[in-house]
């Protein structure tokens, strides 16, 4: 079927369906979107959070004391198995939540066109019979017929694994052409690599002839990250550790001390259950989760949970400038032609200003150049300036929107300047060619060329220049050097040209015709102001020790220019893409090590570019917007995607997405990544040592042939209570102040320095010092055993609590305000534990089932002073330790 054919059965036109018909063909059609796999079943979720040696360790332990009838024991084991698997449940269930949210903020959107106008869209909305617009980096979001195209290729492989690009054209295929063969169909689910086009939407949703778009969701990964291995790694070997230690304490014990081979095995397993942090596994998601969480809260998307740590320990990061460093709101302030600087008054996109010459206002109709080269700028323009509630916005490309802003202030609006010169034919801007040329006619009927881009892409076609009256020979240096001032002031320049005559192809301009010829008409010096807030963040960078570099496609003077603003750049110079070109990868790693900015440079440039970085050694973060980024977004430890100017090519390259397209963004995704880590840290740190100390007791009651000081039962009921409340908390914890005033963590350090072991080992030895000694004295004093062990269990659960306090800052002191009180939910979970401690010694019912008994208040007041002891200890040792670090 021909296009005419298909907009009429599908009863549209090129106008597309009006909002109305919108809304009734999509209560017929549905939601183009295709029915979800159901997730996975429940029951398999829960019963794959059993699955981890610590917790087979852990049920192996219920198994045998269930042989040897200790029912107590089995009930505590299986119950610490299970209250482990069920809080890893919930959180799982939580963490999947989060993660459907951030996929809804990231479903892909099309453009439509709905009675007449341009309208941004999700693809989920769209209907049959919609008018669709296509550019590169776009997703196809449903099936469409193509009624018009230009230069589109099309990347089939997700349809038809045929890796090449396709030509699409509007032509009819024959009835029996295989998907392979219909050019004239762009499909659901491929991706547009280059040029244009305009279709109608034929199928949606499952009629479709492919649901590659949830294909494409379902790629947001939640796969295991480098810090997960390295603690299920960690995990194994500590299970196997435990299991080989009791193995050999059990046959000390029954060879040695000659203990009775059942008595040996209570005490063996107890000495396995103290040791083992079943409580682990579920932390870190819990953490992770949270930091992913709190990202997307600062309007950070993360696509990929390794980007997570990633990002922890970023040490550059390489950043677009327009749109991500500046606003992105274009204002043209100067026009330079027939050797005059015209200056443009007004702000924004509010067609308000008059234009100005040495300061006096002046009637632009006098100056034929300065209106040639305006009109060429309107004409040369595919972006549209929408007037709603009172402001006024823009579809398309801010550059060519400023340029219709200025339009209308010298009284040319794009409809009026259009229906005189009517557009014939496109070749439309890419990033690659730095230009974009219209073929229209002009009044007389004559074939008119208008170019306009990057002044050095444009000056090289031009032979001519256009005067105050007539034309004359170009001087090309002057214009290169005007061009190269005007960037020098930080401001966009872009070059506007002219030819009268034909393309080769009669009625279609291709890129091929933009070949020489050209009279230059004037130079238009666009400002974009910088974000406010990327000042602050580069310098936030700069004092966590993460080098910030601009890579943009824009003119040398003008990154250099926009790179001191934001007092990134320094003496260096800009380096620019034709340099690039010119190096091998030696040269080229100095040159990124050293250099700060680059400007015109091409997406492959990106690529070399994060190559020579992390050649390097650096951890390189990478944003990126279009199509051709993403090799460059896969390559980067952590790929950046911009979330509304972005293509959804780079957005399914990326690891994560800014929602607002802004640099501090990132900067702030850092400080989350970073707090990420501390955070496991701090847990692993607070965890440790209880098990430690609890191993150490049970140990020394078996060396020493004492009456154990815990019983099995009691051991696991400290390790749930600590670790499920305490322990939680930390996940929660806030980033510390300086977070940002570190250098980036190196990427292969261990989780467990040697200082860490250190402090693991200090607070094990005197937990269970304390313990023990209270539990012996005690005993001596003639307490009851049973008195005795509660006293044991409260002085280590009351020790975690104060060393809770003591790892909310690694290193920081904690006897302040903030340090005290500045994690809510770490004081709710000391409430918490206090509560639990207290039903544990006083309800009639634990103490049948564990064998507690109730304390009065000097056996609290001796208990607690056990606990406060690690508490001093522990931040007398920080204070040590950071004077010392001080000093060196
Ligand atoms: P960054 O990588 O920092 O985002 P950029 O994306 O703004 O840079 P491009 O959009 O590729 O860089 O623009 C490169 C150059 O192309 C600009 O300096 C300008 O001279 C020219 N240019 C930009 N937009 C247009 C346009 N719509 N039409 C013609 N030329 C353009």
């Amino acid at each position: 079927m021909t296009p005419a054919e298909v907009l009429e059965r599908l009863d549209s036109s090129e106008d597309g369906l009006t909002e109305d018909e919108a809304l009734r063909r999509r209560a017929q059609y549905g939601l183009n979107q295709l029915v979800r796999a159901k997730s996975q079943n429940v029951l398999v979720r829960f019963l794959r959070q059993f699955h981890n040696v610590l917790l087979y360790v852990m049920s192996g332990a219920a198994v045998i004391t269930a042989l040897l009838q200790h029912w107590v024991d089995t009930a505590v084991l299986f119950a610490a198995v299970v209250i482990n698997a069920i809080v890893a449940f919930i959180q799982e269930g939580k963490a999947e939540a989060a993660m459907n949210a951030i996929r809804a903020m990231l479903s892909p959107h099309a453009t439509v066109v709905r009675a007449g106008r341009d309208k941004d869209i999700e693809a989920a909305e769209l209907v049959p019979g919609d008018i669709v617009k296509l550019v590169p980096g776009d997703r196809v979001p449903a099936d469409l017929r193509l009624i018009s195209v230009d230069e589109l290729q099309v990347d089939e492989a997700a349809l038809t694994g045929e890796s090449l690009p396709v030509d699409k054209s509007t032509e009819a295929a024959p009835v029996d052409a295989t998907i392979g063969d219909r050019f004239g169909m762009a499909y659901s689910g491929t991706m547009v690599l280059h040029g244009q086009a305009v279709g109608i939407v034929v199928a949606t949703g499952s009629a479709s002839e492919i649901g590659q778009i949830d294909q494409m969701l379902k790629k947001i990964s939640t796969s295991s990250t480098p810090l997960l291995r390295q603690i299920s790694h960690f995990g194994r070997v500590l299970a196997l550790v435990i299991l080989l230690f009791s193995l050999g304490v059990y046959a000390f014990g029954v060879l040695w001390h000659g203990h009775s081979v059942k008595e040996m095995f209570t005490m063996t397993v107890a000495l396995a259950a103290s040791a083992i942090p079943e409580g682990l596994p579920a932390i870190i998601t819990v953490t992770l989760a949270i930091g992913v969480q709190r990202m997307s809260r600062r309007r950070a998307i993360i696509r990929r949970l390794p980007a997570v740590e990633a990002l922890g320990s970023v040490t550059v990061i390489c950043s677009d400038k327009t749109g991500t460093l500046t606003t992105n709101e274009m204002t043209a302030q100067h026009v330079i032609c027939a050797g005059q600087t015209f200056d443009v008054e007004g702000a924004g996109y509010t067609p308000k200003g008059e234009l100005a010459l040495d300061g006096q206002v002046i009637n632009p109709a006098d100056y034929p150049a300065l209106i040639d080269t305006i009109r060429a700028g309107v004409l040369c323009n595919d972006s549209t300036l929408r007037h709603e509630d009172g402001a006024w916005t823009v579809v398309g490309d801010p550059t060519e929107a400023a340029l219709l802003v200025l339009g209308i202030k010298v009284g040319m609006p794009y409809r009026a300047t259009e229906a005189e010169f009517p557009r014939v034919s496109t070749v439309p801007f890419e990033s690659e060619r730095r230009m974009m040329g219209t073929l229209h006619a002009d009044p007389h009927g004559r074939p008119l060329i208008l170019v306009k881009g990057a002044p050095e892409r444009v000056l090289d076609l031009c032979v001519v220049q256009r005067d105050q009256h007539g034309d004359s020979p170009i001087d090309t240096e002057y214009w290169h050097r005007v061009a190269a001032e005007t960037a020098a002031r930080g401001l966009r320049v872009l070059a506007i040209a002219e030819r009268h005559g034909m393309p080769r192809t009669p009625e279609t301009l291709e890129f091929e015709d933009l070949d020489g010829g050209f009279t230059l008409l004037g130079l238009v010096g666009i400002i974009d102001p910088l974000r406010p807030e990327a000042i602050a963040a580069v310098r936030e960078c700069h004092r966590a020790g993460i080098r910030v570099k601009m890579i943009t496609g824009d003119h040398a003077g003008t990154a250099r220019e926009i790179g001191n603003q934001l007092g990134m750049s320094g003496d260096s110079p800009a380096v620019t893409g034709t340099e690039i070109a010119t190096m091998n990868d030696a040269e080229l790693q100095a040159v990124a090590r050293d250099c700060d900015v680059f400007a015109r440079v091409s997406p492959e440039h990106k690529l070399r570019l994060v190559r020579a970085l992390q050649a390097e050694g650096e951890v390189v973060a990478m944003t990126g917007d279009g199509v051709n980024d993403a090799p460059a977004l896969k390559k980067a430890d952590v790929g950046v995607a911009m979330g509304t100017n972005g293509t959804e090519a780079a957005k399914e390259a990326s690891d994560m997405v800014l929602a607002d397209d802004n640099f501090a963004t990132i900067a702030a995704a850092v400080a989350e990544g970073r707090t990420v880590y501390d955070n496991i840290r701090k847990f692993i740190l607070f965890m440790l040592p209880t098990n430690g100390g609890e191993a150490l007791v049970v140990i020394a009651a078996i060396l020493f042939q004492l009456t154990l000081p815990l019983t099995p039962a009691q051991v696991l009921w400290i390790n749930l209570v600590t670790s499920a409340t305490l322990g939680l908390a930390l996940a929660f914890e806030p980033p510390e102040s300086d977070v940002m005033d570190r250098k980036p963590r190196p990427r292969n350090e261990s989780l467990l320095s040697r200082y860490f072991v250190w402090r693991v080992v200090l607070v094990s030895v005197l937990m269970a010092g304390g313990a023990l000694s209270m539990f012996l004295l005690e005993l001596r004093l003639g307490t009851s055993v049973e008195m005795a062990r509660t006293m044991a269990v409260n002085a280590i659960v009351v020790a975690e609590m104060f060393y809770l306090l003591n790892n909310r800052f690694l290193m920081a002191p904690v006897l302040n305000r903030i340090g005290l009180f500045g994690n809510r939910i770490a004081l709710l979970t000391v409430v918490a534990c206090v509560a639990l401690q207290l039903a544990f010694t006083y309800a009639p019912a634990m103490n049948a089932f564990f064998g507690s008994t109730p304390l009065g208040y000097v056996e609290w007041i001796k208990a607690a002073g056990v606990g406060a002891l690690v508490f001093v200890a522990v931040e007398v040792e920080k204070a040590i330790v950071r004077r010392h670090r001080a000093r060196r």
